[in-house]
């Protein structure tokens, strides 16, 4: 029995259910599993089971895990810092990029993704509650980043993510998620070709799916606590 099948199960499950409740279809919310702090052997464990993308958030600890895992047809999506003197391992190494919030990154990545490769996948990470010390572009200046995204050659805009205030309000994590989904709405309908909102964790995806996610990125319910 896989260590992992009732966790993948569970987490599956909290899907259909939250995408019946809110009358959407479960095709329409993908999940990736944020496998940071686990090792290659628990990748490999989810993978067999079916999971196919995977989220890191640091570059170095990705690169070590891929390396172990060549065999396998994951997609890799970067959801942490992208420090822009790593710009050019994170352009050869990853299928996504969903953290960007910085122009100087977006030219760099574009500019850096290898010609042998498909365009790098990438959202902006908005800085949903205008918290101080967190990444993320502030709603008022996605347009631009979006914009520059959207007419970078070598990347391929497709939508915005978040992380929300850590809250235990309930109603206060569905306004911020509401939030999202209007900046979201409002590029679309401003021309922009999205179809990606990346939002929702292990403690939150219902009421992400609930105000319109398209990628839920769950790390503890699939893996279990970090560091344990
Ligand atoms: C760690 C992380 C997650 C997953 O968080 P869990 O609460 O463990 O599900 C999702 N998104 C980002 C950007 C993260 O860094």
């Amino acid at each position: 029995m896989n260590m992992h099948s009732e966790r993948f199960e569970r987490v599956r499950s909290r899907i259909k259910a939250a995408c019946e409740a809110a009358g959407r279809n479960v095709a329409e919310v993908e999940l990736i599993a944020v496998s940071k702090l686990h090792s290659a052997a628990a990748v490999r464990s989810l993978y067999s089971l079916g999971q196919r993308a995977f989220g890191e958030n640091r570059l170095q600890e990705a690169l070590a895990k891929q390396r172990e895992l060549t065999d396998l047809d994951i997609s890799w999506h970067f959801i942490g810092p992208v420090q822009s003197n790593k710009t050019r391992e994170i352009a050869g190494h990853f299928d996504w990029v969903q953290s960007l919030d910085r122009l100087k990154v977006i030219n760099r990545l574009s500019r850096q993704r290898p010609e042998g490769m498909p365009p790098l996948n990438v959202c902006l990470q908005v800085n949903i509650d205008g918290e101080p010390q967190k990444a993320g572009a502030a709603p008022g200046d996605v347009w631009a980043l979006a914009e520059s995204a959207a007419g970078a050659p070598r990347l391929c805009l497709r939508g915005l993510m978040c992380i929300p205030r850590l809250t235990d309000d309930e109603d206060r994590l569905r306004r911020s998620f509401a939030r999202m989904r209007e900046l979201f709405l409002k590029l679309r309908a401003d021309g922009f070709n999205l179809d990606t909102l990346s939002m929702g964790m292990s403690a939150d995806l219902e009421i992400a799916v609930a105000e319109g996610s398209t990628m839920v990125r769950v790390g503890t319910d699939l893996f279990g606590p970090r560091g344990a």
